[in-house]
């Protein structure tokens, strides 16, 4: 392993304990920046010793050091989740210009996973931003021409759009301009794998869920983890899986 994938991985595990605290705040509506980090149990501030992303959560056995309630494992997911994700898309991508869509992809589906799976929210604030971004960020960089990606956000957006009306209120506005996003990024075809794929995976452990009694029947479950393991999957791999799946038609 080299020094800069070293780098990588702690900087994503920094970045994972920063998006953590924006998921909380915006679903909140406070301020990213204020006040600093501190236990939301007995509001004692945290010093740099429980900052420590993953490692303070292990050391402290899941607990605050001042009033001892019990730490929530989403953080350590949060954190794992960013480090790997961005240390996956930085080796897969690597050191190219179409680097900066794949992060800024990949941290508004994170972000998006990290509100949905709290509150069952995918957040305009986060949406918006990265969708404006992609699609400058479109312009000048891609293998494809920038109305592709164009198309590729219509594609995404009416494609949830529709499910979201048949299916009577099954899918949430947030999943509708995620997708919006997801598409300038990925284009019309990897948009549509992203979505196939994602119902897939989210069928298959919904189905689990349900069998082993962890979820009720009617139960609504968060999207958001589906639509990022989806289209990390068809943006990354997405023409090998396609390949694969001909030949095991043909
Ligand atoms: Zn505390």
């Amino acid at each position: 392993m080299l020094l800069i994938d070293i780098y990588v991985i702690v900087l994503g595990l920094l970045l994972g304990s920063f998006f953590n605290v924006v998921a909380i705040r915006l679903l909140k509506n406070q301020s990213v920046s204020f006040p600093p980090s501190h236990c939301p149990s007995c509001k004692h501030k945290l010093s740099v010793f429980d900052l420590f992303p993953v490692v303070s959560y292990l050391l402290l056995r899941g607990k605050c050091r001042y009033c001892k309630t019990k730490i929530s494992s989403l953080y350590p997911v949060g954190e794992m989740l960013t480090a790997t994700s961005i240390f996956v898309v930085y080796k897969v991508v690597g050191l190219t210009p179409e680097l900066i869509p794949a992060l800024i992809l990949t941290i508004v589906l994170i972000l998006a996973v990290l509100t949905d799976i709290r509150e069952k929210l995918i957040l305009d604030v986060i949406t918006f931003p990265a969708l404006a971004i992609l699609l400058i960020l479109r312009f000048f960089i891609g293998s494809e021409p920038f109305w592709f990606y164009l198309v590729g956000g219509v594609v995404g957006f009416s494609l949830l759009l529709l499910i979201a009306i048949v299916s009577k209120g099954g899918m949430g506005g947030g999943d509708i301009k995620l997708y919006a996003a997801i598409g300038v990024a990925l284009g019309p075809w990897m948009t549509i794998m992203s979505l196939v794929l994602a119902s897939f995976v989210g069928t298959i452990v919904g189905i689990t869920l349900i069998a082993i009694g962890v979820l009720k029947r009617k139960e609504p479950i968060a999207f958001g983890p589906f639509i990022f393991i989806g289209t990390l999957a068809a943006y990354l791999v997405g023409e090998e899986i396609w390949y694969w799946y001909m030949s095991f038609i043909w």
